[in-house]
């Protein structure tokens, strides 16, 4: 038991519940406090001081944590006090690696599909129908084929009677592949005898011959090809604010964009500029972009606690949710296929090399245990070749992972970022991977065990960002059904939340920020509606986000 669990346990023991916080008042030496919130169940993620009552709050920052009478004495003539009459309080979540500019900007131009029945989501491209001008196209991403109540996937004709007057284009919310309806078939210029594109697919009924209206793969980019897709600079800072809303919602204060581009880099400081940036973002640039910003003498770091450079992006294989991941032994029931390589070994190398000389973090997206492995063979060399103190290379998701591939990822120091909602959310697409190997993927048992220090991770569009089904996700591996996903890899609650919190500061360089609540720090934190340490673990999805705090003021509240 480490020493600061002891201390709470001989708290709440013997001496009395409360005792625990006496001669224990953590702050600095700062001017008043303009915020006391006090009457809490504070967890602070701070092992020297665990769990407080009151906390004081001046300028954007943390000023004093300990019991309600320590801290509502330093509360002088202007100072704001809230009864938070009992409520949990954890530090702001920190998504360490999703899309929220590129998601902002779905989210304003198309219908959310996310929705749990083929009715329904007819009714939302109904209504949007409705208000968009006839002969322009109606858009729907999220859609996913497995959650809907009628077990069957879209159909042509039903979109044609929904959206009569609109071309149509409906996507999965793995992005591979899409629904389209006659009109938009028709803009296509392709028709029932027309032959499947290379690595793609036009779906046919195998009775009639005639298109389904279900694309895939390059037979989608048929489709995206033809959609106008002009984004004005106010469109990108638009979809900036939105998804800002939209994740400090659900209790999320920092984010990592995970595949950065200069618009989306400038969107996030026009954002902010115009007050409307909700959460912080340390924002990854894809090296598509790279020659840029060396030019530049940019490097990650720089920014502020706002928006802040973060690593170079690169991506070495395949995808999980659509079984590309590159993997050393084959999919289940198809055993011929391994997965895809994105990129060499070689260009991955010299692509890294050119960033790491410059003074630049590496985030590159590996899944399989094959592309994990190079990824870190490549990073070894780095280390080797030009070390650097503190390098936190990153495996982004790291999903697939062994025990040789765990010892490299501790004695480099790097940090894989698993997906924190796959086992609860997308449960049943693990299959093709195998019991067996499920019991090694997002592997957060097997890094906490190691001494890595993992990160939540929504990777939204594709996965759900809400940090309480994040949370319910790791510590039970179980799917919305009951099914169980590797249940080796179940950890607990009180380690699932400094995955979501201080080893997200961390992974970004910003473990003394930010990511606990403690003197001195950035005021971001959450308050919950219902204590997470009382409520049954298969239902912490329910618990409802009463307030988020960003920089000591209220960016929700319910
Ligand atoms: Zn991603």
């Amino acid at each position: 038991m480490p020493a600061s669990r002891r201390e709470f346990v001989y708290g709440m023991g013997a001496i009395g519940a409360f005792t625990m916080f006496s001669r224990n008042l953590f702050s600095i030496d700062r001017t008043e406090p303009e915020l006391i919130l006090y009457n809490g169940n504070i967890w602070t993620v701070n092992p020297r001081q665990p769990r407080a009552q009151a906390v004081a709050i001046s300028g954007g920052r943390f000023l004093a944590i300990g019991s309600n009478d320590e801290v509502l004495t330093l509360a002088a003539g202007n100072a704001k006090k809230l009864d938070l009459g009992g409520k949990t309080v954890l530090p702001g979540f920190i998504d360490a690696h999703s899309h929220p500019a590129e998601a902002g900007l779905s989210h304003l131009r198309m219908v959310d599909c996310d929705l749990r029945s083929i009715a329904d989501i007819l009714k939302a491209l109904r209504e949007r129908a409705s208000k968009t001008p006839p002969g322009e196209w109606v858009l729907g991403f999220k859609y996913d084929d497995t959650k809907t109540v009628e077990g069957r996937p879209l159909t042509r004709e039903e979109l044609d009677a929904a959206v009569p007057g609109h071309p149509t284009y409906v996507q999965h919310r793995g992005g591979h592949t899409a629904w389209v309806n006659s009109q938009a078939i028709k803009l296509a210029k392709i028709d029932d005898h027309t032959p499947d594109p290379p690595g793609g697919k036009y779906d046919r009924d195998p009775a009639t011959g005639h298109l389904t209206g279900h694309v895939r793969e390059t037979g989608r980019e048929t489709f995206d090809k033809i959609i106008p897709s002009h984004f004005t600079r106010d469109d990108h800072r638009e979809g900036v604010r939105l998804i800002s809303q939209m994740m400090t919602r659900t209790g999320i204060t920092s984010v990592t964009d995970a595949m950065g581009t200069p618009e989306d880099l400038r969107a996030y400081q026009d954002a902010r500029e115009a007050g409307q940036l909700k959460m912080r973002v340390y924002c990854h640039i894809y090296q598509a972009f790279m020659d840029q910003m060396l030019a530049a003498g940019v490097k990650t770091g720089l920014g502020d606690e706002w928006v802040k450079v973060g690593a170079q992006k690169m991506i070495c294989d395949g995808s999980i949710s659509e079984r590309t991941a590159r993997l050393s032994q084959s999919y289940v029931g198809r055993p011929d296929d391994f997965g895809i390589l994105v990129t060499s070994e070689e260009e991955l190398y010299q692509q890294a090399r050119k960033a790491h000389a410059a003074g630049w973090q590496l985030g590159t997206h590996s899944n399989g245990d094959v592309g994990i492995d190079i990824t870190l063979r490549v990073y070894e060399r780095l280390q080797k070749e030009m070390p650097r103190k503190d390098a936190r290379y990153r495996l982004e998701h790291c999903t697939v992972v062994n025990d040789s591939l765990i010892a490299r990822i501790k004695a480099l120091g790097a940090i894989p970022t698993p997906f924190s909602t796959y086992a609860y959310y997308h449960g049943e697409k693990m299959k093709e991977y195998g019991a067996d190997r499920v019991n090694h993927m997002f592997a957060l048992r097997s890094f906490i065990d190691a001494g890595i220090r993992p990160t939540q991770a929504s990777d939204y569009p594709p996965g759900p960002f809400e940090p309480m089904m994040a949370l319910q996700s790791e510590v039970t591996r179980t799917d919305a059904k009951g099914n169980v996903w590797g249940p080796q890899q179940k950890i607990t609650l009180e380690e699932a939340i400094r995955v979501g919190t201080m080893n997200g500061a961390y992974a970004s360089y910003e473990e003394n920020l930010k990511g606990s609540i403690e003197p001195g720090k950035l005021a971001d934190l959450v308050v919950l509606g219902r204590d997470v340490f009382k409520e049954d673990p298969y239902n912490i999805i329910n618990i409802p986000i009463e307030r988020t705090m960003v920089d000591g003021r209220w960016v929700w509240e319910s």
